[in-house]
């Protein structure tokens, strides 16, 4: 039986990572004419892999093997398996197949519109197609079911076990030391030198860079690649093949290396995932959030910190004379932590980040709760960001209609950037309590120090606990606001002069 269902999985898998390498070509190489048949490639991909997930025949397996002894304990492979793939099969076969193609051609036409309206700033040529997409995302939510509120049976799909009063609860207590945290900065009135990263860094150079860095931290290109894109994404073709992107401009350093630092990051993680387990829950990644606390680890709290550029930043000056030739380490390091309240979450920084992701996960619980109209939503919007981030949109390009989540009908994504954040920074300190000075080891160039814990207590466990027992059972804590706020806290406070 067991094997009946490995070998099924394999197959799954095989479909899986193909759709990986077309979608990652997409992407990166696809020639414009070409892109209509590479969606009914990757349409008809996609529906046989949603058959095979869903295949009668698997229910029968799973429910046997759910009454077998090797399946009682969850956190063993037979147990990890029976209980992921039947959580899974029941969510996919939980939606009726009616709801399931109306949501994708939806989300495709939505898509088309959000674009247009975000170009001419046309939010209410965009309205109806938000109205039909939160109409769906809560028809799903009811199919799903749920105990408290229909927002935790999409969290669910991105995180899960995460509900909305547990995320609430968090984000909540992040907001009120953090929103504080970031007045502090703007009172400062200190100015950081980020003009420094608008100096002249040639692309080639910078790609160079860029690989030198991600193979020291430890990203293996044997087993993975760096090419560009428009909006960098970490994807994977096979158990030894993760595709990382970026993308470079000559005037801004900061884009394209952070985004390699980023994407090295969810890369780390692949690598770090037991090969023998490809395509099934013990080889699999836990969550998005947990996803996202190692590229932020490895983005903010190695690459943004001193002792990572005590380590890189002569090679950079090696790399880039011209531009930094007359540049101090401190400069620098200032320079690539500049925080300044924005209207753009993408281009947000370190500090400020979580503040555009609150006023998201507000905003969207309210809607899928039904306690705010979409009618309504660029208002409540430009508030929001006035009391939580500090400024006011000019207009809805910058404002709601500035992220592709909601027009592709992703909502209870947004939660799992911040939980990423949260995770990481409670991970790094108990990596720091058990390896010791972790910046020292930076500046020493030694990375696998911190690399090995990851995967010792994170990479290798695969699906066998869920991203809130991970923290338990790693840092010995439920998820708490504070070792991030500290660190931050720490940081700003020293840069901006009001430690
Ligand atoms: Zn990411």
């Amino acid at each position: 039986m067991l094997q009946q269902l490995r070998d099924h999985a394999r197959e799954t898998a095989l479909l899986a990572s193909i759709e990986g390498l077309l979608g990652w070509d997409e992407q990166v190489y696809l020639p414009p004419a070409g892109g209509a048949w590479r969606a009914e490639q990757l349409a008809y991909l996609a529906g046989q892999i949603h058959r095979r997930r869903t295949a009668p025949q698997l229910g029968e397996w799973l429910a046997e093997l759910r009454e077998s002894d090797a399946a009682a304990d969850p956190q063993s492979d037979v147990g990890c398996c029976v209980a992921q793939l039947t959580r899974r099969y029941e969510r996919e076969t939980k939606l009726p197949a009616e709801l399931v193609e109306e949501v994708a051609r939806v989300a495709s036409q939505s898509h088309h519109a959000w674009v247009e309206a975000r170009t001419a700033n046309d939010f209410a040529g965009f309205r109806p197609w938000l109205e039909r997409t939160l109409d769906l995302q809560r028809r799903r939510a009811e199919a799903f079911g749920y105990e408290h509120s229909p927002y935790d049976a999409l969290l669910d799909e991105y995180e899960p076990g995460a509900t909305a009063d547990g995320v609430g609860r968090v984000l909540g207590s992040l907001r009120e030391e953090l929103a504080p945290l970031v007045r502090q900065i703007v009172d400062s009135r200190v100015v950081a030198p980020s003009e420094l990263l608008a100096r002249s860094f040639p692309v080639d150079r910078q790609e160079e860079f860029g690989k030198l860095a991600a193979a020291a931290i430890g990203f293996d290109f044997a087993s993975g690649r760096l090419d560009v894109t428009a909006h960098p994404f970490c994807g994977e073709a096979g158990p030894a093949d993760v595709r990382l992107t970026t993308r470079y401009q000559e005037h801004d350093f900061g884009d394209g290396f952070y985004s390699i630092l980023h994407e090295a990051g969810h890369g780390l993680y692949e690598q770090g995932l037991p090969d023998e387990w490809y395509g099934l829950p013990p080889g699999e990644s836990i969550s998005l959030g947990i996803h996202e606390s190692q590229s932020r680890m490895w983005e903010n709290l190695v690459g943004r910190s001193r002792g990572f550029w005590r380590r890189f930043f002569a090679p950079c000056q090696g790399v880039f004379h011209e531009a930094l030739a007359d540049v101090e380490l401190d400069d620098w390091c200032f320079a690539v932590n500049a925080s300044r309240p924005s209207l753009i979450r993408t281009e947000s920084d370190e500090a400020t980040y979580n503040l555009h992701i609150i006023v998201r996960y507000e905003l969207e619980r309210a809607m899928i709760e039904g306690d705010l109209a979409v009618a309504d939503l660029p208002g409540a919007w430009n508030e929001a960001y006035a009391a939580t981030v500090g400024v006011t949109p000019p207009n809805d390009s910058d404002g709601c209609l500035q992220d592709v989540h909601w027009p592709s009908g992703a909502f209870g994504y947004f939660p799992t950037y911040s939980l990423g954040n949260l995770y990481a920074a409670q991970f790094f300190d108990q990596a720091e309590a058990d390896l010791g000075d972790l910046e020292a080891m930076f500046a020493a160039g030694e990375f696998s120090p911190l690399l090995g814990w990851l995967r010792e207590h994170i990479h290798s466990v695969g699906q066998r606990v869920t991203a809130s027992e991970l923290v338990q059972r790693v840092t010995g804590q439920p998820l708490s606001h504070e070792p991030l706020m500290r660190r931050l806290r720490a940081k700003f406070g020293e840069l901006y002069g009001f430690a």
